[in-house]
């Protein structure tokens, strides 16, 4: 990767710490999860409102470093309007690129390819992962409930 490529994708991660798109509380979410990374101290929760089967809404609250923080903001922004089978086909784009064992699908990823610079961190990979596993908890429960997420 050039360094300009480098210093592009640390400004949107910034952009997205620093001014993170949908977070708040949703109080009517049809769905929520708690994800938690202890190697980090990362701790967020993502919401989703279901229609049918449409993600149309989806947000997220929590604390942690720069890069969770900045792929829970990218995520959110990525699944918002998708179909569950269109989200959880994403999740498993991101996650192949961003653990290196996919990098040929970064360039499909939009802006979420930012991320992929973790997978040379394997630590930083479940930062990175972390609201997608929360955000695949929470969709694959009938109703709201806490399910604290264990990344591998
Ligand atoms: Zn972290």
């Amino acid at each position: 990767m050039s360094a300009e490529l480098d210093d592009l994708y640390q400004s949107i991660i910034l952009d997205h710490n620093r001014r993170p798109r949908n977070f708040r509380v949703m109080d009517d979410a049809s769905a929520h999860a708690e994800g938690k990374n202890p190697l980090c101290g990362d701790q967020l929760t993502i919401w989703l409102k279901l229609e049918d089967d449409q993600i149309s809404d989806v947000s997220f609250q929590g604390s942690g470093c720069a890069i969770s923080k900045a792929s829970a903001s990218l995520m959110t922004a990525a699944i918002k309007g998708k179909s569950r089978g269109e989200a959880e086909q994403l999740f498993t784009k991101f996650h192949g690129v961003v653990t290196g064992v996919h990098p040929e699908d970064a360039e499909s990823l939009g802006s979420l390819k930012a991320l992929g610079g973790v997978s040379r961190f394997p630590l930083r990979v479940k930062c990175a992962s972390l609201a997608w596993h929360a955000m695949h908890a929470a969709l694959t429960q009938d109703d709201a409930v806490d399910a604290p997420v264990s990344t591998e």
